[in-house]
């Protein structure tokens, strides 16, 4: 229904035309109803991706992998030489393995699809009079739509509100730098893309600036959606583990061949029945390839994502979950990540007076109370004050909510605390806006530090500027006193500086208020000619107390061998406050501000950087150079922000980590990580998921590897002591792609362990086989091999005929590679420091796998079809004596290592 969508050259149209032809207004909006139809007939607002794989598809890739087509080979060869049963049999375990992979494929692409729903981006609309949030695809034409500084433009869109409004266009026109948007009509034809000065454009992104503007185009009726082929879907991202993997994998492939070809002329030489030794030659060579760890690292992965979304932490980009194990510095903003954003005014400073206020978070009841304690009831009787309070309230864009159940702020929480304040003292915005009536803004931005707002005011304009106090004061030439303004000396200034330092030091934000008296409306409402000379009016002292939680958090890191680095817009001595409570200040740790890093050249920077704890008073850019000199030192750097400014910082960083609730979507779109819940603790409990999801795949690594040896072991040296194949050729295709599966998965899934955090991160180049796993794998393996050799050369010594022999050895060889999956849990740990029952998953795969073991054994139909016999009840004490083996001897080695260890 998308052709339904009307065009016209919107922006040589004026707003009544716009309105008209899209049946919308620039008040209201569109009515519910109305939005809701139209959604209906134009279709969601996104751009047409390609449709996702069927089931079939991913079982028919699955079908392509080299593997099975060698499979597929011996099963066709087998059924020429005459081996019926075989080649059925191989190409049924090929069907099971694959509807298995394919499951799981399926479920892993589920799991990441579901993660990718909860970071879908959000639009500001206007219906039915309200400002609500929706979802971006759910924007129609005609939609009244707000943005500002760090959002996405979610459609095409005519301007017709803007105030210092830019955007980048880069994604659709190339063009690098922000372009100002404003929104007169434009009188002319053919305008080029770029000159478009009132259209906004889906998939660009507000750098500055707020806007109101009529969305004309949704999906791909853009001009996004016009250049956009279909979307591919996304290629699945591979993480380095991935990838170091495939590596293992081939050259796993290559080692697979030169044993095929070492045990198929070995056979020859010994006069062997061909058809039998091409079949196990094929059958090694299955067993060689660990050809289950890629759908298990994948499906771990995709697991262990989700399992992190439910602690709050959305991995947007796989890789991260990786590099989150191995992060050595967390660098994080204070406010509301450390802190609770929860803001508060409790001092009020203003003309030689300091006002306590009461009254807890955002509720507006509490008392301003004089320094004697008397309260103030009527505002007007302190003029200073209330002019304060009430710049306070309009230089502001925050609504107070009454939920019903508590109050929340929308908005920014620094202004809610403001609008807060002046609800105690009794100000409403409806009042103080009709005696000063807003004009204009220049928005509030993190570099600035400053806000202003124009409004009509008696006899003129009245401008407030509300700001960080250092910055606003440095603007400033006079000050509001008891009878008056007068000029702002040096020695007044030195004394705010001091009071602002004082109240600053107990950890609070403080902001100052400033204004000015202009006869009219200036033309240019540039901020550096603006915000100049103004007459200082007042301090708000506002709270935000740290997040219970972070303190233990923050030891937990250091114990983990992690550095918490706080980066805060705040004043120094804010910050020094609050990062003592937090323990992020040790003794020896420094304080930066911004000012000082201006100063430094990036050497000095990254000679600094190892000992800095705090950095005070930045800007975003600062957090680009802060990462810069941390990566220097080889630090692996996760690194928090919100706003538009913080995206180049967050690419940088190893783990750019974007807040759910007051980030940006452009800060959003370039985090691997989005913490639904802004809070810091979720950044530290996802570095644990991280470590844990690693030491898992590599226990999955572990087990598959060393069961493969094992199964290498036992053949070739059967082979070479003359005593034939002790498995055959479908037993260890059974083996390999049905028993070893679920524990293999099950390992992965393995919860996280207590004192995972009590180690330092492990170093991010680190092999998968360094720390002495390679040679674990193969000794474990050669034990699981020897074990099974001992069965067999046992079995033969004993005169069982043949089919015994193997059943017993194929007996001895699974359960010994099931109980080995308890060895594989802990390359340190003993299983009963760990508790045996500990991971229920994997008590599950291994009650699965016997099943499927005892099957083969005891059903009749698949004892035929496995060559298997019923052992004697003698057998099973040799299998289980020897399937032990490797939980003893393996058990063993972990003592002593440990041993040896607390020796050390
Ligand atoms: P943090 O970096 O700790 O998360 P932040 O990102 O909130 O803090 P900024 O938003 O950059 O820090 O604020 C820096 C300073 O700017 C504050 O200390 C305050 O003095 C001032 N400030 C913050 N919000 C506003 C606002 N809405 N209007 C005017 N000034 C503000």
């Amino acid at each position: 229904m998308e052709h339904l969508q009307p065009e016209y050259n919107w922006y040589s149209l004026d707003t009544d035309e716009i309105c008209q032809k899209l049946g919308t207004n620039t008040v209201r909006g569109l009515d519910l109803n109305e939005a809701a139809i139209r959604l209906k007939n134009y279709g969601p607002n996104v751009l047409q991706e390609k449709p996702p794989r069927s089931l079939l598809s991913m079982f028919i890739a699955q079908m392509k992998e080299i593997l099975v087509v060698i499979l597929i080979a011996a099963a066709v060869i087998s059924g020429f030489l005459g081996e019926w049963e075989d080649s059925i049999v191989i190409i049924a375990i090929v069907i099971l393995n694959g509807a298995i992979g394919t499951f799981q494929e399926n479920k892993a692409e589920n799991a990441l699809k579901a993660l990718k729903e909860l970071t879908r981006p959000f639009a500001k609309v206007i219906r039915g009079e309200k400002v609500l949030q929706i979802n971006a695809g759910e924007v129609v034409p005609g939609d009244l739509i707000l943005v500002e500084a760090g959002d996405l433009v979610p459609a095409d869109a005519r301007l017709i509100e803007s105030s210092s409004l830019q955007t980048s266009e880069a994604a659709l026109t190339g063009e690098s730098l922000p372009v100002e948007k404003e929104s007169a009509v434009i009188k002319a034809h053919q305008v080029p893309l770029g000159d478009r000065k009132n259209m906004l454009f889906m998939g660009t992104t507000v750098t500055g600036g707020r806007g109101k503007a009529v969305v004309v185009a949704t999906g791909m009726k853009t001009e996004l959606g016009r250049i956009a082929q279909l979307l591919d879907e996304a290629v699945p991202e591979t993480t380095p583990l991935q990838q170091q993997l495939e590596k293992v994998g081939k050259t796993l492939g290559v080692f697979a061949l030169v044993i095929v070809a070492l045990v198929f002329c070995m056979g020859l030489w010994r006069g062997e029945y061909l058809p039998e030794m091409f079949m196990i030659a094929i059958s090694l060579a299955v067993a060689a390839v660990p050809e289950g760890l890629p759908a298990v690292v994948t499906i771990v992965l995709a697991l262990g994502v989700t399992r992190m979304s439910r602690r709050n932490a959305i991995i947007r980009k796989l890789p991260a979950v990786e590099t989150l194990g191995t992060a050595t510095v967390i660098c994080s903003d204070k406010t509301g990540t450390l802190t609770r954003n929860e803001m508060t005014v409790t001092r009020i400073y203003v003309a030689d007076k300091i006002y306590e206020v009461t009254g807890n978070g955002y509720v507006p009841a509490g008392k301003i109370l004089e320094q004697n304690g008397s309260e103030v009831t009527q505002l007007s009787d302190d003029e200073s004050l209330e002019l304060l309070i009430a710049g306070g309230l309009l230089n502001n864009n925050a609504e107070l909510e009454d939920t019903g159940n508590g109050h929340r702020v929308i908005g920014d929480p620094t202004e809610g605390a403001l609008v807060v304040v002046a609800a105690k003292a009794g100000l409403s915005r409806k009042t103080a806006g009709k005696k000063y009536p807003r004009l204009a803004e220049i928005p509030f931005d993190s570099i600035r530090k400053m806000m202003t707002t124009f409004h009509r005011a008696e006899g003129g304009i009245r401008s407030f500027t509300k700001g960080a106090p250092d910055v606003l004061l440095r603007r400033c030439s006079g000050v509001l006193t008891r009878t008056g303004i007068i000029d702002l000396h040096e020695e007044t200034r030195m004394k705010l500086i001091k009071i602002n330092s004082q109240l600053a030091s107990q950890g609070q934000r403080i902001l100052a208020l400033a204004t000015r008296f202009w006869p009219a409306m200036p033309a240019n409402l540039s901020p550096e000619t603006i915000e100049q000379d103004l007459v200082f009016v007042g301090f708000f002292a506002i709270t935000d107390p740290p997040r219970p939680e972070a303190r233990e958090a923050v030891e937990l890191c250091r114990r983990a061998g992690i550095r918490t680095v706080m980066i805060t817009g705040d004043h120094r001595e804010t910050a020094e406050a609050i990062a003592r409570e937090l323990s992020i200040l040790q003794p020896g740790d420094h304080i930066l501000t911004g000012e000082q890093l201006d100063r430094m050249s990036e050497e000095e920077l990254k000679h600094a950087a190892n000992r800095v704890a705090v950095y005070a008073r930045v800007s975003p850019e600062h957090k680009l150079r802060i990462v810069e000199a941390l990566k220097h030192h080889g630090h692996i750097v996760a690194m928090t922000g919100d706003g538009v400014n913080d995206a180049p910082a967050l690419k940088r960083a190893d783990i750019g980590a974007s807040m759910g609730i007051s980030g940006t979507e452009v800060a959003k779109e370039a985090s691997d990580m989005v913490l639904l819940d802004d809070n810091f603790v979720t950044i530290v409990k996802a570095v644990e998921e991280g470590r844990t999801i690693y030491n898992n795949i590599r226990s999955s690594i572990h087990y598959l590897l060393s069961c493969n040896a094992g199964e290498i072991v036992a053949i070739f040296s059967s082979l070479l002591l003359g005593l034939g194949s002790p498995l055959s050729p479908i037993q260890i295709l059974w083996l390999n792609l049905v028993t070893d599966g679920p524990p293999a998965l099950a390992l992965g899934l393995e919860p996280p362990r207590k004192g995972i955090m009590n180690k330092p991160p492990r170093k991010p180049k680190e092999s998968l086989f360094s720390g002495g796993v390679g040679i674990k794998i193969l000794w474990q393996g050669a034990i699981i091999g020897l074990a099974s050799l001992v069965a067999y050369w046992l079995a033969f010594r004993w005169g069982r005929p043949l089919e015994e022999a193997r059943t017993i050895t194929f007996l001895t060889m699974s359960m010994s590679q099931l109980i080995h999956s308890f060895n594989a849990r802990s390359l340190e740990q003993s299983l009963f420091t760990i508790g045996p029952f500990s991971n229920r998953s994997l008590v599950l795969a291994l009650a699965a796998s016997l099943t499927a073991l005892l099957a083969v054994i005891i059903v009749p139909f698949l004892r035929n079809v496995f060559e298997t016999a019923m052992p004697r009840p003698s057998d099973w004490v040799v299998v289980l004596s020897l399937s032990i083996m490797p939980l003893v001897l393996v058990e063993a080695g972990k003592l002593a290592g440990r041993l040896s260890r607390h020796r050390a």
